[in-house]
């Protein structure tokens, strides 16, 4: 049913950018066949899932979105594809992302922008755009995404979906294409909150192949989503999260959501965190650097696009060129910001600076959650803008993120969730959740009685 959902739709919205109908199928008469065999099933037994394209598949291309991978067949499985192998769950195909995981708007894709199912000439978000769509047009019930400045939570709340980013080092990175290692965190992409958490448990968990993995157990996440309640539980309302750029119907939205969880039984404390006022200036310097380091990698030997080898050239000539033909604009304007913040002499008025902001925020949302169990902010300040609008002005974009970067330096976990339509134009509005690390249980016990 699903891949007939997707040949009816995805012409249009283009969620994916490789179906694995045989393999799906396979997939699922190999559930069957076990099903009536009497074996135990995982615990996703026969569910589909849109698999976001930097997970790396053995038996499917993975482009990270870029020229520069094209036809690129991994030779492993990334954990979080085994793990969801499984669990029995049903790979459907690979979705269509901005380039290595750079916008907030999939615009930044080499093979073409995805729609937004509520209205096709608008963004899904980014850059899990393609994984957020499939869910929002019912191509995909489940769908996996990373977020490494907001590109779970921002596709989610513009396609009125549920996105989860987990602590950092929750869902293993082992096989998850790196754009910035100490920010990038996988995580689960559903339509409810409890479909979230049972994908999460899924895919959640240490992994000794990721040196940045917790070892602990992954929170409880499914038994907070079956039991939602806020009853005696102290949110916070930061002050940094509002005021200019923030779309009136995005607000009335949010301030009705907070009400909704007073009439719950929580209460509401107003905190101030300053330092959030810096997290995108941090987060534009941290992020392009580690792209920087590494993104080295793909030099035309290694993976995928060669260019320019024709016997005649130096093998510096043929990385060049090939280079300056896989990556796109927004890629290289990142590494040439990152290279230029690491270069000796700068790095420590830049990159070491950020470093020092990453400090404070953490440590402002450390002191903030001694007061409160959870904050909550709108997701993003506006709804789903046309595509092509911030299309040739970053900075224009990079604000989408104003929300979900300060949790990704931080560390901590976070969840957005629909809270209705902005009036004004009919379009989702998400509400963030965010939760200290590791205590990620709190977001879907947040979230499931919100819903
Ligand atoms: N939009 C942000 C960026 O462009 C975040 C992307 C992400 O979370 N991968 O870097």
């Amino acid at each position: 049913a699903h891949l007939a959902r997707i040949d009816a739709v995805d012409e249009k919205v283009h969620a994916f950018l490789h179906i694995d109908r045989e393999g799906a199928l396979a997939q699922a008469r190999a559930v069957d066949a076990k099903r009536e065999a009497g074996e135990k099933l995982g615990p996703l037994a026969g569910v589909p899932l849109a698999l976001k394209d930097i997970f790396t598949t053995q038996d499917m291309p993975t482009t990270v979105g870029s020229k520069i991978l094209e036809g690129w067949i991994p030779p492993y499985d990334a954990t979080l594809t085994r793990k969801l192998r499984a669990a029995d769950v049903v790979i459907l195909g690979k979705t269509n992302m901005d380039e290595f995981a750079m916008g907030s708007s999939t615009e930044n894709s080499a093979y073409g922008p995805t729609g937004n199912p509520w209205d096709l000439t608008r963004i899904p978000g980014g850059s899990g755009g393609g994984s957020a769509a499939a869910l929002a047009s019912f191509e995909a019930p489940l769908a996996i995404g990373t977020d490494t400045g907001g590109s779970i939570r921002q596709p989610a709340a513009v396609t009125g979906t549920v996105g989860v980013k987990p602590t950092y080092g929750g869902v293993s990175r082992y096989g998850m294409v790196a754009f910035s290692s100490s920010l990038d965190q996988g995580g689960p992409c559903a339509r409810t909150v409890l479909d979230a958490a049972l994908l999460h448990e899924a895919i959640g968990g240490h992994d000794p192949m990721d040196s940045t993995s917790i070892d602990a157990p992954v929170p409880p996440v499914v038994e907070a989503a079956r039991n939602g309640s806020v009853e005696g539980m102290r949110v916070g309302v930061v002050k940094q999260f509002s005021g200019e750029g923030y779309q009136a119907g995005v607000v009335q939205r949010f301030n009705e959501s907070v009400e909704l969880l007073k009439s719950l039984g929580a209460t509401v404390v107003e905190l101030d965190c300053p330092s959030f006022d810096l997290a995108l200036s941090a987060y534009y310097l941290i992020a392009p650097s580690e792209c920087s380091s590494n993104l080295a990698r793909f030099d035309a030997m290694r993976y995928g696009l060669r260019v320019g080898d024709d016997g005649t050239r130096s093998a510096e000539d043929v990385t060049a060129l090939t280079r300056e033909a896989g990556f796109g604009d927004e890629v290289k304007r990142r590494i040439i910001l990152g290279t230029y913040a690491l270069s000796s002499g700068y790095y420590d008025a830049y990159y070491g600076s950020a470093q020092k902001v990453r400090t404070l925020i953490t440590r402002e949302f450390e002191k903030a959650f001694e007061q409160v169990d959870v904050i909550v902010s709108p997701t993003t300040p506006t709804t789903a803008f046309p595509i092509g609008e911030r299309a040739d002005d970053p900075m224009a974009m990079y604000l989408a993120d104003l929300c979900t970067i300060p949790v990704n330096l931080a560390g901590n976990s976070a969840m957005s969730l629909p809270c209705g339509l902005a009036p004004e134009d009919g379009l989702p509005v998400g509400l963030q959740i965010i939760a200290p690390a590791m205590k990620d249980d709190r977001l879907y016990k947040v979230g499931a009685a919100v819903e």
